[in-house]
């Protein structure tokens, strides 16, 4: 199975693919997890990619759809993975069709969590993750960014009959119930 999890930060989507990861044995790709990592490690994708993880702004396309192509060919990912920050972009979104399309695969379900933004802006600040681009003026950079450039991606699979919207308010628990039963 084969799925995305979508919505704006804050929104939950690390927590949830974690627990479907649990539930369902499918590993979970997180785009965010794999640059913080990079960038840590001091890797050359690390040094190319700090400045910008720190701005709130999103790397380019082309880096981040070369990295998930090569991240999916892993052999964990051979039965399905849960993808939580790609497709960010509308340009992202087509390159992950056309390598659908390449590989003979399919998107199962894109899981969409709605979250009123004064909610978002709540949670970030007090997850207290230590993320340098969790100051209120980068959640509002991150935030912007959203609206602007990921969302669209809604439509885009909207057009394909695959958006499922969640309630993401509530408990951590009350969500994933709501999750299963969209994915069942
Ligand atoms: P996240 O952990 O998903 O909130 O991602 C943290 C940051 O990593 C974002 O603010 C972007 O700078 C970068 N990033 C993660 N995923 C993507 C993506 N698919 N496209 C562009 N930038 C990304």
């Amino acid at each position: 199975m084969n799925i995305i999890l979508f919505g704006p930060p804050g929104a939950g989507k690390g927590t949830q693919a974690k627990k479907l990861q649990n539930e369902y044995n499918i590993p979970h790709l997180s785009t965010g997890d794999i640059f913080r990592a990079a960038i840590k490690n001091e890797t050359p994708l690390g040094v190319k990619v700090k400045s910008i993880l720190d701005s709130g702004e999103l790397v380019p396309d082309q880096t981040v759809v070369d990295l998930v192509a090569d991240e999916l060919h892993k052999e964990k990912y051979q039965y399905g993975y849960i993808l939580d920050g790609f497709p960010r972009t509308v340009v992202q979104a087509k390159a992950f069709d056309a390598f659908l399309d390449k590989n003979d695969d399919n998107l199962d379900a894109f899981i969409s969590l709605s979250v009123p933004e004064n909610e978002l802006i709540k949670r970030i600040l007090s997850r207290g993750e230590g993320r340098t681009d969790d100051t209120e003026e980068k959640i509002r950079t991150r935030l912007n960014v959203y609206r602007k450039e990921t969302e669209p991606v809604i439509k885009h699979y909207k057009k394909q009959d695959k958006v499922q919207e969640i309630d993401g308010s509530g408990t951590i628990d009350e969500i994933f119930e709501r999750i299963k039963a969209a994915l069942s």
